[in-house]
């Protein structure tokens, strides 16, 4: 694979750090626990979508288009990344945000809904969960070309194979940082969302032979529909990287047991986990991504998946924004 042959935009300024966790590792009692901080990626308030975007854009950019369209949930971090790289390419920027909890839509909420309106897309339309969004935003591209512009269409999340190149870097960036540190990785864990993450990290691990595992927690998805969903997406990012072999089907592992009752929808343990991080190490997760994942890692070392002398990395993903909107989950007492 050689990614340097593929356009790309930069967002950031070099790698995000690899740090030890050791307070939360002695609290757990279990392996030596690391974080990737892709929170701190660049474009406004950061995650994971940067790293998509810098794909993404270059392709946008390639075909002369002066508008973005894309599409997410109400308090989505991929639409205000996305707006965000919009405003710094001089680019136009409209969201559809789907209302996957009903009556969730508040114009005047506060996290990423707050910085939509000073980020200043052009427009905010809002339609119910399950609509087409394809069609949505292709409506949305219609209008534009009519005016006169030129459209593009990131798709939900980013998480077509060209975005998910950003996590076949990602990949590579670890094993560079590893390498460095003398810190043998045994075992990955993250998101598993809208999949660009989880499939380019298993994309670009597989494609230079790491053997280094990775679990996806679901943060909406069962196991089944998730894994084959990402199988397909990591070959073809893995195909468009330039890989010469195929992602076995057994290298995806979702966990599907830290959805609680739905999408963005609070549960104890993700607020236990969001209060343990805070507290022990100052890491601020977030309620509806990080914070469920964080749950399914805590989980998983608590099941004993880990050997205790294993070194697991878990991928922070970013999203803290959406921590002011969910104020009552994230303060709840009976979470710690
Ligand atoms: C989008 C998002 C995810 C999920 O990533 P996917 O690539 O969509 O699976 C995880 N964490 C945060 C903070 C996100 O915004």
């Amino acid at each position: 694979m050689h990614l340097a042959r593929i356009p790309r935009r930069h967002y950031t300024d070099g790698r995000t750090p690899i740090e030890p966790l050791p307070r939360l590792s002695e609290h757990l009692g279990g392996p030596d626990i690391y974080i990737k901080r892709d929170d701190l990626l660049g474009l406004s308030s950061g995650g994971n979508k940067t790293r998509k975007l810098e794909f993404l854009m270059a392709d946008a950019l390639a075909q002369g288009a002066d508008t973005i369209i894309t599409t997410g949930a109400v308090q989505s971090n991929h639409c205000r990344l996305t707006l965000s790289a919009a405003v710094k390419e001089g680019l136009k920027c409209h969201l559809l945000l789907e209302e996957r909890v009903e009556g969730s839509y508040d114009e005047n909420s506060s996290g990423n809904n707050l910085l939509f309106r000073l980020l200043g897309a052009e427009s905010i339309s809002v339609v119910p969960g399950g609509s087409d969004l394809m069609a949505g935003m292709e409506e949305i591209a219609e209008q534009v070309r009519q005016r006169g512009g030129t459209p593009y269409i990131v798709p939900g999340g980013g998480s077509n194979a060209l975005g998910a190149l950003g996590y076949v870097a990602c990949a590579e960036e670890i094993l560079a940082q590893s390498f460095e540190a003398s810190l043998p990785i045994d075992h990955v864990v993250c998101s598993s969302g809208s999949g660009g993450t989880h499939a380019g990290l298993v994309a670009g691990f597989h494609g230079n032979q790491s053997g280094i595992p990775v679990t996806g927690i679901s943060v909406r998805a069962e196991s089944a529909p998730q894994a084959s969903k990402l199988h397909a997406l990591a070959n073809e990012t893995a195909r468009l990287a330039g890989a010469d072999r195929e992602v076995p089907a057994e290298a995806f592992t979702v966990d599907d047991g830290y959805v609680g009752p739905g999408y963005s929808l609070p549960t104890r343990e993700m607020t236990a986990a969001i209060q343990t991080f805070a507290r022990l190490e100052g890491i601020l997760l977030d309620p509806v991504y990080t914070g469920k994942t964080a749950a399914g890692l805590i989980g998983l070392v608590q099941q004993g998946h880990f050997a205790t002398d294993s070194n697991v990395l878990f991928i922070h993903t970013g999203g803290s924004p959406a921590l002011y909107a969910y104020p009552d989950a994230v303060l709840a007492t009976d979470g710690a």
